[in-house]
C-alpha cells in the first residue's frame, strides 16, 4: 500500500456515520425458516424496535440503542408486524421490528423513546449507527413493497425480511431490497473547489454550498454518472475521477459514492433547475467552513455526519494542487 494509495482516505480512526457496522449479518439464516422461528422465541434475542422508522433509543452518553427482550415485545408480533433479522451482536440474535407511525402502546422504558435518525445518528457508537441504517433501510422497503411489482398482488414477506413473494401462485415474483447508487463529487482544479448550492437548499441555513451529486442511472458506470452530472448541473467537463470512499445513507436506502473529480478548463454556468448557484472556494475558504460549518458565513458545509463534509476535509487534507498521483 503506498501513501499515493491511502492519500485521500478518511483520517485514521474515521468512518463515515452509517458505515463500519460490526454484526454478524449471518445471511445464510434468513431463508431457514425454523431456525428463524426459533430465534424469534429465544430468551436471548434482542430486538429493536422503530416507530414510524425511528428506533428506540436509551438516553445516555452516548445513547444507546433501546434492545427488548421477548417478553416486552410480547403482543406486538401477533399482528401482522414485521420481524427483520439483521444478525447477531454479542452472540446474541438481533431482529428489527417495524411499528406502524400511529403505534403507541409499545413499552417504552424510563429515559427511552423514538428518535429520528438523522439526529441520533451523530451521537451514537459507530456500529449502533450503522445497525440503525441496516433496520431503518430494511424496514422502510418492506413497509413499501406490499404489493408485486409483476403483477400487482399482495406481495408477502420471506426471509426474514430480506426478500418479498407475491402471494399470486401463477406468479410467484420474488422482491429485493434496493440500494440506489448516488455519485457525489469534489469537484477540484487549481487548488480550488467547486460547490453548489441546490434549489431546495432555500430552507438551508445562509451560505450552504455542498459537493454536487445525483443518482447513477441505469447502463452507467460511476465515473460516468460523475462527468454527465457535473456536465448537466454546472456546464463543466472533468477529466480524472477517482474514486474516494462510500456512505450507507438510509432516508430510504441510498449509497453515497465519493469520488474526487479533477475539472477541465471552462466555465461554471448553472442548471436553474437543480442549482440557485455554483462557485468555487478557494482553500482557505474551506478550512474556515469545515471548522465552523455551523456557523453561518459566505460558505457553510454540511455537517460532518455527511460524506460531502468529509471529502472537503479529505480533500484539504491531501492538498490543494491539480496534479493528482494517477493509480
Ligand atoms: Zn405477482
Amino acid at each position: 500500500v503506498t501513501d499515493e494509495f491511502t492519500a485521500g482516505r478518511l483520517e485514521p480512526g474515521v468512518i463515515h456515520t452509517f458505515a463500519g457496522g460490526t454484526l454478524d449479518r449471518a445471511a445464510h439464516l434468513r431463508s431457514d425458516g425454523s431456525r428463524i422461528a426459533e430465534l424469534l422465541d429465544s430468551e436471548s434475542t434482542r430486538f429493536l424496535p422503530f416507530r414510524g422508522l425511528d428506533p428506540l433509543i436509551v438516553a445516555g452518553s452516548p445513547p444507546a440503542l433501546g434492545w427488548l427482550p421477548r417478553g416486552d415485545i410480547e403482543g406486538l408480533l401477533e399482528v401482522e408486524l414485521a420481524a427483520l433479522f439483521v444478525g447477531f451482536e454479542d452472540d446474541a440474535a438481533r431482529f428489527a421490528i417495524a411499528l406502524p407511525e400511529q403505534e403507541c402502546d409499545t413499552p417504552v422504558a424510563d429515559g427511552s423513546s423514538f428518535r429520528g435518525v438523522r439526529e441520533v445518528a451523530p451521537l451514537l457508537r459507530i456500529p449502533d449507527a450503522s445497525l440503525v441504517a441496516m433496520g431503518r433501510s430494511l424496514a422502510a422497503w418492506n413497509a413499501t413493497h406490499g404489493h408485486c411489482a409483476q403483477c400487482g398482488s399482495p406481495a408477502s414477506m420471506i426471509d426474514a425480511g430480506h426478500a418479498r413473494r407475491c402471494t399470486d401462485d401463477s406468479c410467484g415474483a420474488v422482491q429485493f431490497p434496493r440500494t440506489d447508487p448516488v455519485v457525489i463529487m469534489l469537484i477540484h482544479r487549481d487548488g480550488q473547489c467547486l460547490l453548489g448550492r441546490a434549489i431546495r437548499a432555500q430552507r438551508y441555513p445562509p451560505g450552504l454550498h455542498s459537493c454536487l451529486a445525483g443518482y447513477v442511472e441505469p447502463g452507467e458506470s460511476i465515473e460516468e454518472a460523475v462527468r454527465r452530472e457535473t456536465w448537466e448541473e454546472a456546464g463543466i467537463r472533468i477529466g480524472h475521477v477517482r474514486y474516494h470512499s462510500s456512505q450507507p445513507w438510509p432516508f430510504p436506502s441510498t449509497l453515497m459514492i465519493g469520488c474526487l473529480a479533477e475539472a477541465l478548463p471552462g466555465e461554471a454556468r448553472v442548471d436553474p433547475a437543480e442549482l440557485e448557484s455554483v462557485r468555487w472556494f478557494t482553500r482557505e475558504e474551506l478550512q474556515v467552513a469545515v471548522e465552523r460549518w455551523d456557523v453561518d458565513g459566505v460558505l457553510r458545509v454540511p455537517p460532518p455526519l455527511t460524506i460531502a463534509h468529509q471529502l472537503v476535509k479529505a480533500w484539504l487534507a491531501e492538498g490543494s494542487g491539480s496534479d493528482w498521483p494517477r493509480p
